[in-house]
């Protein structure tokens, strides 16, 4: 039976009501990302009983998150939780009456369309472009709609895509930017005030669509927190857009990933070459020998002199500390020899 008196507040509020709220009780959410936009997302909608979330990220915890990312303590730092999962601890610790569940790994076009089957709304809570095309074009071609949203500094953007009924992504940006021309949040900052707006703005949306309350936002929202300025701009349906109007998804049909590729500064990742479930307690064991060991269900955390490693059980590998490639590679093989 559904506490009611959980929910009475926003119950009470007439475009919700009961029936709205009954609306979110058997809605199922799925939330791409889980820093500061996707932490609040989860906040927000667990919180407002949407009675089903699926939390899917690649990372790890880092102090530095815990500035921004709302869901998360010191002690999931220190365990080295995956975000997914510290997420989802804590959203069930605060609305047991939710469903919820945790992916660790990162979105791909090979992975995108079953994680987001079945979803009422999709919640955009990546930081990269490359991964809100790839989910422009995966909700596009299932007709998921999904809620767009970005931050950086103190300025922030969201937009609400309806397949076949408003802009997608593309009909507002064609062409992937240039990567050198996007400054990150590892580069310019962010504000927890913005993320905190721009997730809320986000979550609000979401609601929005669950319940078939109120108009979902018509174009894009850009605001900025510091000079508090808000701008909602129109915009169209492009008739020539290569992903809602002609049906071409080139970032779902890209192929996939390169094997290694670099995440930020000092930062590499390494997919395994062919699918593995990596045993990480017989891993670990073995792993003691070469430098500080620590682990849990979900990944062994390794301090070398060089570097340090994330190994997570589906062979993918996190390397801080190294910008070579290959010599990342040789480090991997020599530590993992079931991904050489
Ligand atoms: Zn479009």
């Amino acid at each position: 039976m559904p506490d009611n008196e959980r929910y009475s507040r926003q119950m009470r509020f007439a475009p919700i009501g009961p029936a709205g709220q009954e609306r979110l009780r058997n809605g199922f959410v799925v939330i791409l990302g889980c820093g500061a936009l996707g932490s609040g997302i989860v906040q927000n909608l667990g919180r407002a009983g949407v009675g089903r979330l699926r939390i899917v990220d690649r990372d790890v915890l880092e102090m530095s998150n815990l500035a921004r990312q709302v869901l998360f303590e010191e002690e999931d730092v220190r365990r080295r939780l995956p975000k997914a999962v510290a997420a989802a601890e804590r959203i069930r610790r605060i609305n047991s009456e939710i469903q919820v569940e945790s992916v660790v790994t990162e979105i791909s076009p090979g992975n995108i369309l079953q994680l987001i089957e079945g979803a009422n709304v999709v919640a955009d809570g990546t930081d990269n472009m490359e991964a809100r095309f790839l989910i422009n074009d995966a909700c596009v071609k299932a007709g998921a709609p999904w809620v767009y949203g970005g931050a950086l500094a103190s300025s922030g953007m969201t937009m609400t895509v309806l397949p076949g009924r408003s802009p997608c992504l593309r009909c507002v940006l064609e062409e992937l930017p240039d990567p050198q021309a996007l400054r990150s949040c590892n580069e310019a900052g962010v504000l927890n005030t913005l993320t905190g707006i721009v997730s809320a703005i986000q979550s609000n949306e979401v609601i929005k669509l669950l319940t078939g309350a109120g108009e979902p936002n018509p174009g894009l929202l850009r605001l900025d927190v510091w000079t508090l300025e808000f701008n909602r701009s129109v915009v169209k349906r492009r008739a020539d857009c290569p992903a809602c109007a002609l049906k071409r998804f080139d970032y779902l049909d890209a192929p996939p990933r390169e094997a290694a590729f670099v995440r930020g500064r000092s930062q590499l990742e390494l997919n395994p070459a062919r699918p593995v479930k990596l045993d990480l307690a017989a891993l670990a064991c073995s792993l003691r020998q070469m430098g500080k060991v620590e682990y849990n269900d979900y990944l062994i955390h390794l301090t070398l002199p060089e570097a340090q490693l994330a190994i997570f059980q589906d062979g993918r590998v996190i390397i801080q500390g190294l910008t070579d490639v290959e010599s990342a590679r040789r480090l991997v093989r020599t530590c993992v020899p079931a991904l050489a």
